[in-house]
Parts: structure tokens; sequence; C-alpha cells
């Protein structure tokens, strides 16, 4: 993941391209969802309030491991879901493209809430 360690670089382009999840008319844009899902996404946020990467209490999505359009089946279950910031939910939750998961995200958000946490002002 060295990409993710030129930050300056990164957040400049990730604010170019933006990073909406699914925006309207994207082939994957997600239709179908269950009438229950807004309830339970905000009370999932309401319950884990952090970005499960970054720390963050702001700008916040839930993320799907398995997303969504992989197994709806997981849409509404609570272990399948993870609070994180919009910018970290693209490029960790999703490797910088939105049709792609991250198996390994539970593993990658924690080595960044790692380096995060021992990152030295230079
Ligand atoms: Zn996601």
């Amino acid at each position: 993941m060295l990409f993710l360690e030129r930050r300056p670089l990164l957040c400049r382009t990730l604010q170019t391209v933006g990073f909406d999840p699914l925006p309207f008319g994207h082939p994957l844009a997600v239709t179908g969802r269950s009438s229950q899902w807004e309830a339970l996404r905000k009370r999932f946020l309401k319950e884990n309030p952090v970005c499960v990467v970054s720390g963050l209490k702001s700008d916040l999505q839930v993320h799907h491991v398995v997303p969504f359009h992989r197994d709806q089946s997981l849409e509404l279950e609570w272990s399948n879901l993870r609070t994180v910031a919009r910018p970290y939910h693209f490029l960790v939750g999703h490797l910088c493209d939105w049709s792609a998961a991250n198996p390994d995200f539970d593993a990658h958000a924690a080595e960044w809430r790692e380096r995060i946490a021992r990152r030295r002002r230079v």
C-alpha cells in the first residue's frame, strides 16, 4: 500500500475525482435496498461513530465488508458493517474502485489505525 504514503498527492487526487459512493447512473448503482437499510445505517453510525481506519468522527459512511452487490443477504447484517470516513471508504474499503471489495479490510484498517496512532510530526 505504498500509494497511501503519498498522502498529499492522494488527497488532492481524491478531491479531484470525487468519491461519492456509487453516483447516480453508475452501472453498479444499487437498487432494491431494504426498507430497513436507512434506519439501520443511522443506528449503526450512532453506535459506531468513529472511522475504523482513520479515527475521524465526521463525514462518516457505513461500509459493507462483503459488498451489497455481491451478497444482498448481508445488507442488514450488523457484523458485515464498518464505519468509515468517506475518503477511506473508497480507498481502503474498495481499493479505489467501487466495483471492488477488499477482503483484507479489517487487517488494513487496523494497520492504518496503528500507523496513524504512531505518526510523528516532522
Ligand atoms: Zn463500501
